[in-house]
């Protein structure tokens, strides 16, 4: 499968490196180089990238802080991570947009989605910031959405770990790696790939999920080039894009949300 336009979710955990907090600048460094690598092959980038590593809303009730409050915390956490990754590629001559989904005016556009797909059009890797905006999300639901919106043809979840796995390979040593795994067989054995929101996004509306190492370096370029690499989440066994479920359409689906078909990316056709 060659893809034209990807959605490459960064955790913020990962971008601590060995640190236990913050940015790391070699990894920094290291996403913005293989991201501009992609780039230059002509493939669209869109990325989200998490907060994890400078704050979550989960913790605002250690810090005896309102949920909601975390959240917005947790989502200007991916602003600055977002902004950082947008200020290493430039440094590297990439053009980018940082859209945010809260209105920070001075530093990014906000999001709108036909801005998102014509930055895209014209080679420019679009961060998209602050997740959807809204607090009780996570930046994989926002990845999930936004790659919806803007038709991307696949999520890339970069992970530390090579793939889903039959249980946690940290844990269990005889854990073995699926190279390609159905959207159902997912929910039923249990596995953890994404939080439920942002996995029953993606299944309902039938975009393929690659969960792959972004921390070996040169991977994502591999897997642009067609190596087999982590594991392929699809509809179907053999990884084809079946058309979802008819019989409960998605609001989310182009065809059923009233939003106008993007020219030159039209959703395969069943
Ligand atoms: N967040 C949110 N709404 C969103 C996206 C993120 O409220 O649409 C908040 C949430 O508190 C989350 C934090 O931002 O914990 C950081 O994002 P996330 O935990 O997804 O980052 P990652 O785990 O990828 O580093």
């Amino acid at each position: 499968m060659t893809y034209q336009r990807i959605l490459l979710k960064l955790s913020g955990e990962a971008l601590m490196g060995q640190q236990q907090y913050g940015i790391d600048a070699d990894r920094l460094m290291q996403y913005a180089t293989e991201i501009k690598a992609v780039a230059a092959t002509g493939v669209q980038v869109a990325v989200v990238i998490g907060g994890g590593n400078i704050f979550r809303g989960v913790q605002a009730e250690h810090f005896g802080l309102d949920r909601v409050q975390g959240d917005y915390m947790g989502m200007l956490a991916t602003v600055i991570n977002s902004m950082a990754l947008q200020s290493a590629l430039e440094k590297m001559d990439v053009p980018t947009r940082l859209l945010s989904g809260l209105t920070i005016q001075r530093v990014c556009e906000p999001y709108i989605r036909r801005r998102a797909v014509r930055h895209l059009e014209k080679g420019r890797v679009v961060i998209f910031g602050a997740g959807i905006g809204s607090p009780y999300f996570t930046t994989d639901s926002a990845a999930s959405l936004r790659a919806i919106e803007i038709e991307a043809d696949v999520v890339l979840k970069g992970t530390r770990v090579n793939g889903i796995y039959t249980a946690d390979p940290e844990k269990d040593p005889s854990a073995t790696r699926y190279t390609e795994i159905t959207f159902d067989e997912v929910i039923s054995k249990k596995l953890n790939v994404m939080d439920m929101t942002a996995f029953t996004l993606c299944k309902e509306n039938n975009l393929p999920i690659i969960v792959f190492d972004m921390n070996t370096e040169g991977n994502l370029e591999r897997l642009i080039a067609g190596e087999s690499l982590g594991t392929l989440v699809t509809m179907t066994p053999n990884g084809d894009k079946q058309p979802s479920d008819s019989s409960a359409p998605s609001l989310l689906d182009p065809k059923h949300s009233g939003l106008q078909p993007l020219a030159g990316n039209q959703p395969e056709q069943a």
